[in-house]
């Protein structure tokens, strides 16, 4: 998958906005990184069929699973490993 990145890998742990600790290496890395050979995407929101935004505004969008009315926002970052609804795309 392109356009991920280490802060999408199970195996980061952030610190901060910047940079977080590589469980593989140990060593401190920038989410920003480019993934590497061991790369396992963490889901997310982004990654979900379920996700809907606008491709200029990316920041926020919607959870067509929502039963609420509107339905409610979702950012593409939200860890989803425990949302029952999640559907890779
Ligand atoms: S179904 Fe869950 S993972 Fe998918 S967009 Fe909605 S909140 Fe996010």
């Amino acid at each position: 998958m392109t356009n991920l990145n280490c802060r999408d890998c199970r195996d980061f742990a952030p610190i901060d906005v910047v940079k977080g600790v590589c469980h593989i290496t140990k060593t401190t890395v920038l989410g920003d990184a480019e993934q590497c050979g061991d790369f396992s995407m963490m889901p997310k929101c982004k990654h979900c069929s379920q996700f809907t935004a606008d491709a200029e505004t990316v920041e926020m969008g919607v959870c067509q699973a929502s039963t609420m009315e509107p339905k409610f926002f979702a950012f593409p970052d939200m860890v989803s490993v425990t949302c029952e609804y999640y559907e890779q795309n």
